[in-house]
């Protein structure tokens, strides 16, 4: 078992109407403190974990950092000089063979001379946020970017070098119709990247327009957003359209060309353990997990003053690692091997999944039980069922 590291960066140009992240518009005066604190808290960390009560496993010291995921936020924001610090910090610092680095991108952030000293750091996978290939979409959304960033990005990247290339798509978004849906999947499928995400708008509080469809409002285009069952066809669409073009599921949002799942994510389903630095971040032990105070200020604050920048740690339980079981592992295409875990945990499990299999949410092949492909996109109601 390998290692993740992810980096977050919480810095944005704009914030979209849509995003619940706790990310902020700062001035660009703030990113290289930033990044020097994150760099501090990599070369720290085991006097960090250890001031914050964290046990680490003896055997985690021998574990190989094999990839890095740069997440947001906006990271390609950041000069790559500070992308190339802190990737040597994590060089420095832990046993590493990098087979996987991705740097999460928004499209008009890209330039020749930007994607060359990414390649040159070692980033090798570009995560871009192109949401939607509808610029009246775009905009409603609040995003920097428009269609044509997408296209004139694209080429900067495959001329640098970058091979692996993985697109965002959100169903959901304000105008979304039948068509324009459609429209963004061919474009998408015509640039031919190696890696697809399709994501449901989430609809809460800590979004401006959540808060709009939740509470009324006419801002943030609320009433112009398509319903719950469109968003449902438009995932189904999605999964029919990449399917045909030769892209695997292999969790619920993602998709991807053979041998381009990703490395990194897929850690985070098994519940392989990964170090999360930076404002807000999260990390996962396997015995425990733990996460960084969310105000970027604050954090750099408390790396400068030698204080650990973890505000929350939770012990796992074998019950809550049991739950995590389920919930992670149904959300792979790959399914869960329920007489695996009734080994492990001691607990039966088949009566919890009798009613949901009965109700068709999972199919079963022997062992295996996964969500059944034509209720991927309710795979909430088979989870709720599941955790009762
Ligand atoms: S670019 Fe991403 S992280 Fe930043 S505001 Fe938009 S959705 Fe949120």
């Amino acid at each position: 078992m390998n290692l993740g590291v992810y980096i977050q960066v919480p810095f944005c140009q704009t914030k979209c109407t849509y995003c619940n992240f706790h990310t902020g518009v700062v001035s660009s005066a703030r990113f290289a403190p930033y990044a020097s604190a994150v760099q501090a808290e990599i070369r720290e960390h085991k006097q960090g974990l250890g001031k914050a009560g964290v046990a680490l496993l003896n055997s985690f010291g021998s574990l190989t950092v094999d990839t890095v995921y740069f997440g947001g936020g906006t990271p390609s924001l950041l000069d790559p000089s500070d992308l190339a610090a802190i990737l040597n910090s994590i060089r420095d610092t832990f046993r590493t063979e990098f087979s996987e680095v991705t740097l999460e991108a928004d499209p008009e952030t890209v330039d020749a001379e930007k994607a060359g000293a990414w390649i040159a750091a070692g980033i090798n996978r570009i995560s871009f946020g192109v949401q939607s290939f509808s610029d009246i979409e775009l905009k409603a959304a609040g995003r920097m970017h428009r269609r044509a960033d997408v296209y004139r990005a694209v080429p900067v990247l495959h001329s640098a070098g970058i091979t692996n290339i993985s697109f965002d798509l959100i169903a959901g978004l304000p105008h979304q119709i039948r068509e324009s849906w459609q429209n963004s999947l061919d474009e998408l499928i015509t640039l031919d990247s190696e890696h697809v995400s399709i994501y449901l708008l989430e609809v809460d509080e800590a979004s401006r327009l959540g808060s709009e469809l939740l509470s009324g409002g006419k801002k943030y285009s609320a009433g112009a957003v398509p319903s719950d069952d469109e968003m449902a066809e438009f995932y189904e669409r999605a999964r029919a359209e990449l399917r045909r073009a030769g892209y695997g599921q292999y969790e619920i949002s993602n998709f991807a060309k053979p041998g381009f799942a990703s490395k990194h994510n897929r850690k985070y389903w098994r519940r392989e353990p990964y170090l999360g630095f930076g404002a807000g971040a999260h990390s996962f032990s396997g015995a425990q997990r733990w996460a960084n105070a969310h105000d970027a200020a604050s954090y750099v604050q408390s790396v400068a003053a030698g204080r650990t920048p973890i505000e929350q740690l939770e012990d796992i339980s074998s019950e809550q690692a049991l739950d995590e079981e389920l919930f992670l592992g149904l959300r792979q295409t790959e399914g869960i091997d329920i007489a695996r875990l009734e080994r492990i945990y001691g607990t039966q499990l088949e009566p919890r999944f009798a009613p949901i299999q009965a109700s068709g949410l999972i199919e079963r092949v022997g062992s295996i039980a996964r969500l059944a492909p034509e209720h991927l996109s309710v795979s909430n109601e088979a989870f709720v069922e599941l955790m009762r």
